[in-house]
């Protein structure tokens, strides 16, 4: 088990060094060809099944907190290797009950990201390739969020209330959509994490709630209606 650790982490460490010895991926406007993710990064993704959970990157290990602050490399959406790593990021997310996740928090530091829409027919997750905020609302809102790298607890974050996402489809066209609601909140959250940003340099002050006492508070929610606005889940 500690040698199964430190291998992952001798990966990501790797990994990490790879896309830094990269510098002209982060500055392109979009995804190209060599931004096919790089063989350690493969190798991180496909030494196992699909149907398997990836390993999370949490902030309470010095390594794992260092590759969170990471700003990621764009990716090219047609890059064979991406349906692999999206299966494996949704399986990582259906486990952790989550309902979004960013491939830094897998140990690939790609601008990839996952997210449940909420706001559509039975909730499906999309992925996202190179997403970017274009436009926030003035309009702001705080709520609870917690975080699948943060395993200290939830807290509560003040966020544009509407956005203007942009993101490449599977073919690489540049596509663009209004996100009003708590799926504005979870693109802003997730790609947060692309530029190396964690929930709790943007939280309101005081400390964070461990997450067996936000659980307590949220079954003394149910006992009253809810507003979408007081749901906080993971990211
Ligand atoms: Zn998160």
């Amino acid at each position: 088990m500690k040698m199964k650790t430190l291998t992952t982490m001798s990966l990501l460490a790797i990994a990490a060094l790879s896309a830094a010895c990269t510098p002209k991926a982060s500055l392109r406007p979009d995804g190209r060809p060599g931004d096919h993710l790089t063989p350690t990064e493969r190798l991180l993704v496909s030494r196992a099944p699909a149907t398997q959970p990836l390993k999370l990157v949490t902030n309470d290990v010095p390594a794992g907190d260092v590759f969170l602050h990471t700003a990621s490399l764009s990716v090219d959406p047609r890059d064979p290797a991406l349906g692999h790593l999206q299966a494996r990021m949704q399986a990582t997310v259906d486990l952790e009950k989550g309902v979004g996740i960013a491939a830094p928090q897998v140990g690939v530091n790609r601008r990839f990201i996952l997210v449940k829409r909420l706001d559509k027919k039975d909730e499906p997750f999309h992925s996202y390739s190179n997403p970017s905020i274009t436009r926030s609302s003035e309009a702001t809102e705080v709520a609870w969020e917690g975080c699948l790298s943060i395993p200290a607890g939830f807290g509560q974050v003040r966020r544009a209330q509407s956005i203007t996402l942009r993101h490449q489809d599977q073919d690489g066209r540049w596509l663009t959509e209004e996100v009003k609601g708590f799926t504005a909140r979870i693109f802003q959250h997730e790609i947060d994490h692309l530029d190396g940003v964690l929930f709790i340099e943007r939280k309101e002050p005081g400390e964070l709630i461990p997450k067996d006492e936000y659980r307590r508070r949220k079954e003394e929610q149910k006992q009253r209606p809810t507003s979408e606005s007081e749901k906080a889940p993971k990211t």
